[in-house]
């Protein structure tokens, strides 16, 4: 190498520095390597204190394994670690570090008091760095553990000390961090203390009592367990069930051979698996811990391993996304009256309860398309056709028994019926969109949708941009049972309809179920889904129509039969209770 070149091996203390920024980027960084190695060391109670958000100062205490003197000054060299020592060991790594980067870049931006006591001593190595570089050192007497105190970071570099954000800022991204472990590692005591002040003390408990503290008592009765095993991952944890649901995504964890990670594929899983189980710009909750073979995953991704890379992310993603629907699908709750808050939301009624005070009928799971009452029908008090589930089978006129449903139909747009402890109320429209959507999936997925011809086919003129629809989504009609043939240009022909479906005014809606679907465009991207909620939208009962009795009894019976019954296919609810007990309390009976 010429020494009078232009290129020049960087400085060691400048390589640290450089280092140094991809790993420590701000006070959270520094508590998190810190942590990770107290837990990698055995640590079962661990203590962070900081000052001004951790600005001027990161203390972790732990009761950890300790070092020596030799292995205390070791610790701070560049990938000095005794995690792993071949590129075996890297691939099948279960310690949270590995690089031994931590420790020196740290060092390298800060300053830097290390205590550290083996297990069964009373005195250990005490030692000050300053730039890196060991300034002092001798024996002091103390707890068996390793207490680090990180002081001024960014001092040295001024630059990246203009990144900081506000002390307020920089402490809620390492309370943040702290979630990561204290959810993660529920058998360890946590404390935190910032500016003096204590912010918790954490025992060692259960992940779901852990979990209770940590996101705070609201979420109790709102945790659904899932314990999974397949050829993949096992996969433990709690998911919040359709009644606990954030603004944001904040409360969402996900855990790879004890690692937090942020993983897109994993999210996606989620996402669709609770589907319109949650509203619409609300986010579901989960804390979920996979554990696979280290080689079906390369964790040496992301200098902050935060991200991680699956072999085989299509798998992954239908195996957590059948995992996490079988898991949901053991709880049905139904919205209580007030769709406040999550937090705020009383104890939620099972759906088996009601669906028997509602005497629901198990096996109704035949749903029909034809809830349009026929002209006069609904006023009509002689039994209707046995064809159709919403006016099912004449049951010998029976009047007003003990055992009949208590139905009424409030404005032509609810149907309110009693139960033991109050009252439920549905909405009619929701209710049939959602009875129908899940008919519309079932028959896409089947080969077996029927068809009823029509007696007098309808020829439509489409529109040039409702055409192009059409041929875009002609085959899923085809599959729910639509029979459709062109005629020339733009003009079709209707032949048949699905089964059920009612078939007046069929070209009337052929048009509305295209108009639908194009409006749906900016929002749901999956054609399937589209044309899933266009047909139910538009071929179920509006609001504004009037029920009869029979009606409105078969449907309930369907919207309990549903997989899904409590949120219409756009995640507006269909069924809201009204319990006594709340009656109670504003007619201040109490
Ligand atoms: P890594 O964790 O990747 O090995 P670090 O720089 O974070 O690298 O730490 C270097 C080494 O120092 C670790 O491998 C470990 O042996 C030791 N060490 C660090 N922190 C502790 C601690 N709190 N208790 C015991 N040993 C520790
Ligand atoms: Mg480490």
């Amino acid at each position: 190498m010429q020494a009078d070149g232009k290129i020049k091996v960087l400085p060691e203390k400048l390589i640290n520095q450089i280092a140094a920024g991809e790993v420590i980027d701000r006070p959270s960084s520094v508590v998190k390597e810190l942590v990770e190695n107290s837990i990698d060391a055995g640590a079962d109670s661990i203590t962070v204190i900081l000052k001004q958000g951790g600005s001027a100062l990161i203390q972790i205490m732990d009761n950890g394994s300790g070092m020596d003197e030799q292995d205390a000054i070791m610790a701070f060299q560049r990938h000095a670690t005794s995690k792993v020592s071949s590129i075996q060991d890297i691939e099948r790594v279960s310690t949270l570090g590995f690089r031994g980067e931590a420790l020196a870049s740290i060092a390298s931006v800060s300053r830097v008091e290390m205590k550290s006591v083996l297990r069964d001593q009373i005195e250990g190595a005490h030692l000050y760095l300053e730039n890196g570089v060991v300034i002092s050192m001798d024996r002091t007497g103390g707890n068996p553990g390793t207490s680090l105190s990180i002081k001024n970071l960014f001092y040295n570099t001024p630059a990246r000390k203009k990144f900081l954000r506000a002390n307020s800022t920089e402490y809620r991204h390492c309370l943040t961090m702290m979630n990561h472990f204290t959810l993660s590692h529920p058998e360890i005591e946590f404390t935190v203390i910032h500016d003096d002040r204590q912010i918790y003390n954490l025992k060692a408990t259960t992940l779901k009592e852990r979990i209770i503290d940590v996101l705070g008592s609201g979420v109790q009765n709102d945790l659904l367990e899932l314990n999974e095993v397949n050829a993949v991952f096992k996969v433990k944890g709690y998911l919040g069930n359709s009644q606990y649901y954030r603004k944001s995504r904040g409360d969402q964890y996900f855990f790879v051979n004890g690692r937090y990670v942020n993983d897109r594929t994993l999210s996606a899983a989620m996402m669709s698996a609770y589907g319109e189980l949650i509203p619409k710009g609300h986010y579901p909750v989960y804390i979920l811990f996979f554990e696979m073979d280290p080689e079906r995953i390369d964790v040496n991704v992301h200098p902050t391993k935060s991200e991680i890379k699956f072999a085989d992310q299509q798998m992954l993603f239908s195996l957590v996304r059948g995992a996490v629907l079988r898991a949901l699908k053991k709880d049905d709750v139904v919205p209580n009256m007030q769709s406040a808050p999550a937090q705020q939301l009383s104890r939620p009624r099972f759906k088996s309860s009601i669906a028997s005070e509602l005497r629901v009928n198990p096996d109704q799971t035949r749903i029909d398309f034809d809830a349009q009452p026929q002209p006069g029908e609904s006023q009509d008090p002689t039994p209707p056709a046995p064809s159709s589930p919403f006016m099912p089978a004449a049951q010998e006129p029976k009047a007003e028994q003990d055992d009949e449903k208590m139905l009424w139909q409030l404005h032509n747009k609810y149907i309110l019926a009693q139960i033991k402890s109050g009252l439920v109320i549905i909405d009619q429209h929701a209710a049939h969109e959602r009875i129908l959507y899940e008919k519309v999936k079932s028959l896409m997925d089947s080969q077996s949708a029927s068809s009823q011809q029509l007696l007098f086919p309808q020829t439509i003129e489409l529109s040039p941009d409702n055409f192009e629809y059409l041929m875009e989504i002609l085959p899923f009609l085809h599959k729910i049972g639509f029979a459709i043939k062109g005629f020339g240009g733009r003009t079709i022909v209707v032949e048949g309809v699905p089964a059920d479906m009612r078939t007046t005014n069929t070209d009337r809606l052929v048009q509305s179920i295209l108009d639908e679907y194009k409006l749906k465009q900016g929002t749901e991207v999956d054609i399937r889904e589209r044309v899933a909620k266009s047909v139910a939208c538009r071929s179920a009962i509006m609001t504004g129509e009037r029920l009869s009795r029979e009606s409105m009894s078969a449907l309930i019976d369907q919207l309990f039969a549903c997989d899904t019954p409590y949120f219409c296919p756009h995640g507006r609810p269909t069924v809201i209770t009204l319990t006594l007990d709340e009656l109670d309390e504003r007619f201040e009976r109490t």
